[in-house]
C-alpha cells in the first residue's frame, strides 16, 4: 500500500495496521455508540473480528465496536485461541492441502 505522508511530500510504503478514521466513525454511528457485545453506551473501540495476524482486513466488514473491557477480552481470546468472534468463522491464512500419495 502506498501512503502519502502529508506535509512532507514523502511517499513511502507503510503497512496498513489499523482501521481508517472514517471507518471507525461509521461503525460508531451504525452501532449508536453501543458495544456490540454488552450493549453499554461508551466510546467504542474498533475490534478486528478476524485478527490481522490471521489475515483479517481493516475494512468495514471486519470491524466491530466494542467497549474497552470486551475489546481487551476478545483481543486476548482471538490471539490465543481458535475461538471466533461471535458470528465469525475463522479462515486460516494458509491452509495446507493434504496430498494424496499414490
Ligand atoms: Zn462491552
Amino acid at each position: 500500500m502506498i501512503h502519502e505522508v502529508f506535509g512532507l511530500g514523502i511517499v513511502a510504503t507503510i503497512p496498513i495496521v489499523a482501521f481508517a478514521k472514517e471507518i471507525k466513525e461509521r461503525i460508531r454511528q451504525e452501532q449508536n455508540g453501543r458495544c456490540d457485545l454488552c450493549n453499554i453506551e461508551t466510546n467504542l473501540e474498533i475490534h478486528h473480528k478476524i485478527p490481522e495476524s490471521r489475515g483479517g482486513s481493516s475494512r468495514r466488514e471486519n470491524g466491530v465496536g466494542l467497549c474497552t473491557r470486551d475489546h481487551e477480552q476478545w483481543d486476548a481470546i482471538s490471539l490465543t485461541s481458535n475461538l471466533a468472534y461471535p458470528g465469525v468463522e475463522y479462515r486460516p491464512i494458509k491452509r495446507r492441502k493434504k496430498r494424496r500419495r499414490r
